[in-house]
């Protein structure tokens, strides 16, 4: 079932989408050579817990992973893909770092992501990234009532594909609202015109993600969590929560 939120509740997940952007936003500025990722994650934590919220990645075990996950936030550099478990590795220069964080408030989720490149940038990693930013702002567009499922993902997968770049199969976006994850499921490629008609007061999080080889397969680590790319290409993941309404998108997570 995909909830219709009122007006009341998308300003209640507002509240939370904020929190997700504070604390990604404080991530990202303590970014730079020689952090660590557990770093990163405390940072985070810290952001939720002090605005009373509960972070939505710790203890999360969805079906296809062998143990609950064991951090705030999903730190993904380089080769990996998503939901990379941030340990003790120390940012380099010239690291492609993607970080991923959900919450809940009051009852509502947020979910958002961002990669940035630490240090002076290969122009291909810029590339990269700058088309996963550009394939988000297409898909954000795209989620306007009387539009469906099928011309967001069209729009994601035409901005990665001419580009060159792979797309993972399996992963992409999703409803969200009283859970990280709802339904539907949001693929990061699909046909224009086809699949559920998108109204105002649904609730999707957006998430390109693309792999710098071209292919469209992946690994899993033997964490069971982070996907990495095949080809140890690079890859980019960027998110925002969205609600569709009647005044147009409104990006839930954006600070
Ligand atoms: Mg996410
Ligand atoms: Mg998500």
């Amino acid at each position: 079932m995909v909830e219709i939120k009122t007006a009341a509740e998308l300003d209640a997940m507002r509240e939370v989408g904020l929190v997700v952007g504070r604390a990604l936003r404080a991530a990202r500025e303590a970014i730079r050579p020689g952090v660590r990722l557990v770093e990163l994650d405390e940072i985070a934590a810290t952001v939720i817990r002090e605005s009373g919220a509960k972070p939505a990645f710790l203890h999360y075990q969805p079906r296809f992973a062998p143990t609950p996950f064991p951090a705030v936030i999903c730190a993904s550099v380089n080769d990996v893909i998503v939901h990379g478990i941030p340990d003790r590795y120390r940012i380099g220069e010239g690291d492609v770092v993607s970080i991923d964080c959900g919450a809940y408030l009051n009852g509502w989720a947020a979910d958002s992501a961002f990669t940035v490149i630490v240090g002076p940038a290969d122009p291909a990693d810029e590339r990269l990234v700058a088309t996963a930013e550009k394939a988000l702002e297409a898909a954000i567009a795209a989620a306007v009532p009387g539009n469906r499922l099928g011309d967001i993902g069209a729009a994601i997968g035409a901005v990665g594909r001419a580009a060159g770049y792979g797309i993972p199969r399996d992963f992409g976006g999703h409803g969200i609202g009283r859970h990280m994850h709802e339904d539907p499921h949001v693929a990061n490629e699909g046909r224009p015109g086809r699949g559920l008609v998108l109204k105002a007061g649904m609730t999707l999080a957006l998430e390109p993600m693309f792999m710098a080889g071209g292919k469209d397969r992946y690994l899993t680590a033997e964490d069971g969590w982070a996907l990495h790319t095949v080809d140890g290409s690079r890859a980019v993941h960027v998110e925002h929560s969205v609600a569709i309404t009647d005044d147009g998108p409104r990006v839930l997570t954006l600070v």
